[in-house]
């Protein structure tokens, strides 16, 4: 019997920058996608009709029709009330406030449609494709230009009371720390995020201290991205470790709040940064050995994530299949 559970899903992850749009059967391979900008400045109406657009093109050129897929999947970036398909607020979309996506597409594509955290999609696509496949607790964190998180317990998305769970990144680690875009200050986010490590090499370097750094990019402290300070590093620059080892250090107590908090089995970093493997995890690594409950650290595997930047839309369509049973608005 083929019931709607085996149709494929429509997942979409829309980001900054790019939306990601994709058919996925039923086994779970991303069969098709496409990529399309954000645009995100042209506002809301205008990215949702560019998500729908694209996803019509890849409805069409993969002979199928809306009518036969089990539903469509969305992962945003922002905080996203899941059960009422609402991006609430979204720092990386400029003016998305309250915004009913899921019902705006619903009507659109005349399909069931699910919007999800894009972190928390990530922690389902690395579950139940990934790389925490068979395991039945874990919490996945993105490390990029923010942090992400997402949560599986006991083999489920762990949402909370609106779908708003799993917000690491905003794990207050110094109450006396810079302030974060959400309002909040000495968030995990704002110590050891990408864009902390940039922002702490400027600081030094405004300061006047030296590094290899200033050469690289030509004295002008605004080219200095999170490679840059990386490959600064590798080169034995003393100022590029010292900013690394900081953004190790807070992901280190971040990380053992995690695993004391949740016991996981398993830790998944996922993001640009989840390979700087030997200047960022290694360290981080020791520090939940150190000041996390050993019975919780010894638990525990931080592995890195396999699904790359396809995660999304992986656990959007799991999110459909399986979450999104009995939460239709
Ligand atoms: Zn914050």
């Amino acid at each position: 019997m083929t019931g709607q559970r085996e149709a494929p899903v429509l997942a979409v992850d829309i980001g900054g920058t790019k939306i990601m749009t994709a058919i996925v059967p039923a086994d779970g391979r991303v069969l098709a996608k496409d990529v399309s900008p954000t645009l995100a400045g042209e506002g809301v109406p205008s990215v949702v009709d560019r998500l729908c657009r694209a996803a019509e093109k890849l409805v069409k050129s993969n002979n199928l029709k809306f009518t036969q897929l089990a539903g469509i999947g969305i992962a945003c970036a922002g905080a996203i009330n899941t059960g009422r398909g609402m991006v609430t607020v979204s720092p990386n979309l400029p003016g998305w406030v309250d915004i009913p996506l899921a019902q705006m597409v619903r009507e659109r594509l005349k399909v069931d449609t699910f919007l999800v955290n894009d972190a928390s999609a990530a922690a389902l696509g690395e579950h139940r494709y990934g790389a925490g496949k068979g395991v039945k607790h874990l919490v996945l964190l993105t490390l990029g230009t923010g942090i992400g998180g997402g949560i599986i317990a006991d083999g489920r998305l762990y949402l909370g009371a609106s779908g708003a769970a799993g917000e690491i990144g905003h794990m207050t680690i110094d109450v006396n720390g810079p302030e974060c875009p959400g309002g909040h200050t000495g968030c995990l986010e704002v110590l050891a995020s990408g864009t902390a490590i940039v922002r702490e090499a400027v600081r030094r370097l405004k300061n006047g201290e030296e590094s290899s750094l200033t050469e690289m990019v030509g004295g002008k402290a605004g080219g200095i991205t999170a490679e840059t300070v990386e490959k600064a590093a590798r080169n034995g620059d003393g100022l590029a470790r010292e900013v690394l080892a900081r953004a190790a250090y807070y992901l280190g107590v971040g990380l053992a709040n995690v695993v004391n908090i949740f016991n996981p089995e398993m830790v998944i970093l996922g993001g640009g940064m989840a390979g700087m493997d030997d200047l960022l995890i290694d360290p981080a690594r020791r520090l939940v050995a150190e000041r996390a409950f050993p019975v919780s650290a010894g638990a525990v595997k931080i592995a890195t994530a396999r699904l790359g930047n396809e995660a999304g839309v992986y656990g959007a369509a799991a999110f459909v299949r399986e979450a999104g049973k009995g939460r239709k608005p």
